[in-house]
């Protein structure tokens, strides 16, 4: 099979996929007025491990307007507000079978129809997900759903295709009527995730990055910036990472950060910008993973 979607990957992708339904439903749990971001990323993160998988990328808490790429840091004082929306976006791997899905919480009423949006959204888009289908026409529904609630779409955030150890593979799936999206979904994994904002539907990026990943690479490192690139890349491969998981003192952070610089500089490290709305919008997210095989359609984080 082109994709090499065999008995094996489809069976690990659903496994994945059940941690990761599992871990959302936690989430939804934890998230509360006054809880720690540390303590909701480390509790899920931990979840995961716990059941036999690992997170695919560092738990992404992403409040208010922060529409992606947050994960706290190490000693992060942050806490969940009393107002406003939280998204949780969690990535599950097994054998680097990924699932990726993500949950937004209204923390007021008044962010309801916000939430509702994007749940309504990817629902749409998974009724007419099937073998073939053009990228376009998800975008559209995508784009026609949010808007039908007074909202706009995050244009220059996408869903996008899944490989085996790779997040994004390439593939993009607008959250818009995008003409040139014309590809057709074949065989394989797709993650659909609708963002819906009351701004203005595009994300930029801040200055500051809390989650990298390595890049392969024959490097010519030395010392603590070598042991550290190879203890990474033993364990997550090219799969994005947090510090938090490496850190276990306020000295050994400030180190860390310092190599992280050092390896970035020598391009086997690529850093992920904190990405935000344009206007400071409110962003609401969901998201699920699907399994697209000759016939059928799997929707393994459901
Ligand atoms: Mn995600
Ligand atoms: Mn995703």
């Amino acid at each position: 099979m082109r994709s090499g979607l065999d008995e094996e990957a489809v069976k690990k992708l659903i496994q994945a996929g059940r941690v990761a339904k599992r871990a959302v439903d936690l989430a939804v749990k934890l998230v509360k007025h006054g809880v720690s971001v540390n303590y909701v990323a480390t509790s899920i993160e931990n979840y995961i491990r716990e059941q036999g998988a690992e997170p695919a990328f560092p738990v992404n808490i992403g409040v208010n307007n922060v529409a992606a790429h947050y994960t706290p840091v190490y000693n992060d004082d942050s806490t969940i507000p009393e107002q406003g929306v939280v998204k949780i976006d969690i990535g599950v791997h097994v054998d680097g079978y990924i699932a990726d899905t993500a949950v937004t919480i209204a923390l007021s009423p008044v962010f309801e129809g916000l939430v509702e949006a994007s749940r309504r959204a990817l629902e749409k888009a998974l009724e007419i997900v099937r073998p073939g289908i053009r990228a376009l026409e998800i975008g559209k529904v995508v784009e026609s759903t949010i808007r039908s609630y007074g909202f706009n779409p995050i244009r220059n955030l996408s869903g996008h295709g899944i490989e085996r150890y790779t997040i994004h593979s390439g593939i993009v799936i607008p959250n818009y009527g995008d003409i040139l999206a014309r590809h057709r979904l074949l065989e394989g994994v797709y993650a659909i995730e609708p963002f819906a904002t009351n701004g203005s539907g595009f994300v930029k990026e801040l200055d500051i990055a809390t989650i990298y990943s390595l890049r392969h690479a024959k490097t010519t490192l030395r010392g603590g910036a070598m042991s550290f690139y190879e203890r990474v890349y033993r364990e997550r491969l090219t799969l994005p990472f947090t510090l938090r998981w490496y850190a276990s003192s306020v000295d050994e952070y400030n180190g860390l950060l310092k190599i992280v610089e050092e390896l970035a500089g020598r391009k086997v490290l690529v850093k992920y910008p904190v990405l935000v709305e344009k206007t400071g919008g409110y962003v609401s997210q969901h998201e699920h993973t699907v399994v697209i095989t000759e016939r059928d359609v799997i929707v393994t984080t459901i």
